[in-house]
């Protein structure tokens, strides 16, 4: 453990600043507009939030989930995404400390949230989003050496390569989103911790199926989206994917 509460108090505002961008990025990236112009707007009477309407969760809670202006009920996704956000950062740093392990897999993670959100609303991963992860990707990897270069395309050819097969045979079921963000995953995770991230997504994306189909919360044609347990494998696999691995060595014998 790292308990340094300076670091942590740190990490966990600059967590929840990131996530208010993130939150700019799921509204406006798949609707096609810019995630810089024009300044963070009500999106039913168009008033320009103040510093104080900027502020993470507390302005959603101290404006009781509604616009200051028009009364519009703001969405509870918001304050969602803020403190995810900022929860994977801590459980990164808790995980991994002050390394260059922390700062890469905390990229990784702030990619994920957008892709998570926008994939459960949408039904699509933008190309800008996997693009992303790898523009980022390639010199934090030079500059941090996380894990070997040959560890890296691997697992990018590994994760993209199996995912492409499985979506062939899916006969749509999955999509060319998905195919591309399972290689930008791969060249995070590395050969062979990618492996595991794939199995923890399909084993989560059929059980969680299974009971919306049994629920009957979603129905039998309905479009249950890939990206979020692809997200989840990957982030569970970089928390606790070698002691899986060891615990289930040992109870093989
Ligand atoms: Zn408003």
């Amino acid at each position: 453990m790292f308990l340094h509460w300076p670091l942590i108090l740190m990490l966990s505002i600059v967590g929840l600043l990131l996530g208010s961008f993130l939150n700019v990025v799921i509204h406006r990236l798949p609707r096609g507009e810019s995630i810089v112009f024009p300044p963070s707007h009500c999106p039913r009477c168009g008033a320009r939030l103040g510093p104080l309407e900027l502020i993470p969760v507390v302005s959603y809670i101290v404006q009781k989930g509604r616009c200051r202006h028009c009364r519009a009920s703001i969405s509870w996704r918001y304050p969602l995404v803020e403190l995810v956000t900022a929860g994977l950062f801590l459980l990164f740093y808790l995980r991994y400390g002050p390394s260059p392990q922390f700062l890469f897999y905390a990229s990784l993670a702030t990619l994920l949230v957008p892709v998570t959100f926008i994939d459960l609303e949408h039904q699509i991963i933008p190309n800008s989003l996997n693009l992303t992860g790898l523009a980022v990707g390639l010199p934090l990897l030079l500059w941090l050496r996380p894990l070997t270069w040959s560890q890296a395309l691997l697992g990018l050819v590994a994760g993209g390569g199996l995912l492409l097969v499985v979506a062939t045979l899916s006969w749509g079921g999955m999509g060319g989103g998905d195919v591309k963000l399972a290689g930008v995953l791969g060249f995070y995770l590395g050969w062979p911790l990618v492996l595991l991230a794939l199995l923890l997504a399909f084993v989560a994306g059929a059980l969680i199926g299974l009971f919306l189909l049994a629920t009957r919360i979603k129905g039998r044609r309905d479009f249950i989206p890939f990206g979020p347990f692809l997200a989840l494998g990957a982030i569970i696999t970089l928390l606790a994917g070698p002691e899986m691995v060891v615990w289930y060595l040992s109870h093989l014998r």
